[in-house]
Order: C-alpha cells, then sequence, then structure tokens
C-alpha cells in the first residue's frame, strides 16, 4: 500500500450500543440487558466508554414494536427539533429526544463516536449491516472484520442525505443498524449476536490502538425502491399475498418476469421492473403498515479506504 492511500482517522472514545429499539425484538433485548446486568455488577470494562442503550423501555416491557409511533423513525431533524412538543406528543418521540439527548446531537462534534442499534427481522435475510453511508470507513471496516472471520454479512446502504437520516444509528458520527434473523429463534440467534457484537468490540479496540487495516473491495447493496402489496382500490386492503417462489428468497436475484404475489383469487401477478434486483425484507411482518412488501436493491462493489488513485 503506498503512502498516499493510508486514510487517519480518530478513535472512536465513545460507543453506543443499543437494543429494544423495536420492543419485540429480542436478540438485541437480551443482550441489552445482559450487558448491562454485568456492568451493575461491576465485570465489565470496556477500554473506551461503552454506552449500553435499552431504547425503547416502555415497549420492551409490553413487548410491542412501539406503544405510539415507530421510535426507528423519529431521528429525522425536523422530527428531533421542529415538531412542538405537546401533551398529545407520542412517547416515541419524547424517547428519541431523550436518545438525541444523550447519544447526540445527532450531527454535532458532542455526538458519540459509534452507534449500532441491534434488531430483529421476520425476512429471512440472514445477517445485514443498514446504514446511510457507503463510504463511512469505520462502518466498512466492521463489516469486512465480520466477513474475514466468516461471519456470513451483508451491508446495504439507505441512500438519504442525514437529515432525513430517520433511524437511531443516524445519531453517532458512525453508525449502522444490524439486522439478525427471526423473532422467536432467541435461543440461537442470541448467542451469535453476542459474537458478532464482540467481533465488534475487538475490532474498535485494534482500531484505537493504532492497528492499521488494508483496503480492499466489498460488496455493498443500494436500495433502490420499495414495492407495496396490491390493494382492494376501494378498501384498500391488501389483496395479495408474496408468491411463495418469492417467500424467503432475500438477496436472490429477481429478473422482469418473476413472480412476486399470487392474489386471493389465485392469480400470478409478476415483476414488471426493467432491470433485474435484490429483493430483501420480504413479507417482513412489522411493514405491512408502512405499504411496503419487499425492498429492492442494486448491487455495487466499494473500496473499505478509498480506492488507490
Ligand atoms: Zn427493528
Amino acid at each position: 500500500m503506498s503512502v498516499m492511500n493510508v486514510v487517519s482517522l480518530p478513535t472512536l472514545s465513545r460507543v453506543a450500543l443499543c437494543g429494544g429499539t423495536h420492543g419485540n425484538e429480542l436478540s438485541g433485548i437480551y443482550l441489552v440487558r445482559e450487558r448491562l446486568r454485568r456492568r451493575e455488577k461491576g465485570a465489565e470494562a470496556e477500554p473506551f466508554a461503552l454506552v449500553t442503550v435499552m431504547s425503547n423501555p416502555r415497549a420492551v416491557q409490553q413487548c410491542r414494536r412501539y406503544t405510539e409511533t415507530d421510535l426507528n423513525r423519529c431521528f429525522t431533524e425536523a422530527t428531533l427539533s421542529s415538531t412542538p412538543v405537546s401533551d398529545g406528543t407520542p412517547y416515541e418521540i419524547l424517547r428519541a429526544r431523550e436518545l438525541n439527548a444523550l447519544l447526540g446531537p445527532k450531527g454535532s462534534p458532542e455526538a458519540v463516536d459509534l452507534v449500532c442499534d441491534l434488531h430483529n427481522t421476520t425476512a429471512n435475510m440472514g445477517l445485514c449491516f443498514i446504514s446511510y453511508s457507503d463510504c463511512d470507513w469505520i462502518c466498512l471496516h466492521i463489516y469486512r472484520h465480520l466477513q474475514m472471520a466468516t461471519i456470513p454479512v451483508r451491508y446495504v446502504h439507505f441512500d438519504l442525505p442525514i437529515g432525513e437520516a430517520y433511524s437511531l444509528e443516524s445519531v453517532g458520527k458512525h453508525g449502522f443498524g444490524e439486522w439478525g434473523a427471526y423473532y422467536n429463534l432467541l435461543a440461537i440467534h442470541s448467542q451469535t449476536f453476542g459474537e458478532r457484537v464482540q467481533l465488534m468490540l475487538d475490532w474498535i479496540r485494534l482500531f484505537n490502538s493504532g492497528a492499521q487495516f488494508e483496503g480492499g473491495p466489498v460488496e455493498l447493496y443500494t436500495k433502490v425502491k420499495t414495492i407495496d402489496y396490491p390493494r382492494d382500490s376501494e378498501s384498500h386492503h391488501i389483496s395479495a399475498a408474496i408468491h411463495p417462489e418469492l417467500q424467503d428468497r432475500d438477496f436472490c436475484l429477481l429478473h422482469p418476469g418473476d413472480p412476486v404475489f399470487l392474489t386471493f383469487s389465485g392469480e400470478t401477478l409478476r415483476y414488471r421492473g426493467k432491470e433485474p434486483l435484490y429483493p430483501f425484507f420480504v413479507n417482513e411482518g412489522a411493514y405491512y403498515e408502512k405499504g411496503i412488501a419487499t425492498t429492492l436493491k442494486g448491487v455495487s462493489a466499494r473500496w473499505v479506504t478509498p480506492p488507490p488513485k
């Protein structure tokens, strides 16, 4: 590697590990709970300031995604700052502001260096990082570190300006959401969640100790669009389910003409896009209310440090 291509970044002195942003996603909740318990007993010693956060304790207590509105849509600049607070302000908007005060303020020099927010999904998408940046060297190196530890992981880029970025990880200087598989497989996945979080913390320790990491290409997926369920034109009720040939085929290329939906009257509806794209969040249970049946992405390669000139 030539000297020209070495990138120096400040150490990550404050890192936030968050779970329970959605109160029914158990892997992150149990992991955060366990870390908080060990810290209370004085067993947790980190070489950097690790803030462990149960993001939505009220929803966690009720084992619901949220109590009044989706907390993980409350971190846009508009929701954090300009909406006036009244007696009727949803709990989650108030909680988002508390978290922004604790971990941010978003976009400020005082914000924590890195936010990792732990989620589960009902879609069959395995382990997945979602970030608002496709050139955040910290997030990309952590991603690569997990891949080099032979952990199958994918990286999805949501191309939104930071002010419009709506989820918790956007509060940190660097941040990503980490999605693990199904809500109801806690026994299997909480352990691997823990192992992966440990790998991330190991990388941060190495990075902070001054270690140098080689660049190289990594594969990213960039969100292109979402597809809603077909709906009755009058009632707006969903009129078709995900087609059995698409169900559980997250990250398998969807070609024009491939089946996407099966209507309740038995008709197959096909993908009408012009280019093949990768579906993910296929039939995610929490997205019915958001009008999302699946999300489609294109794939591209990026370098984990600026590419050689
Ligand atoms: Zn979630």
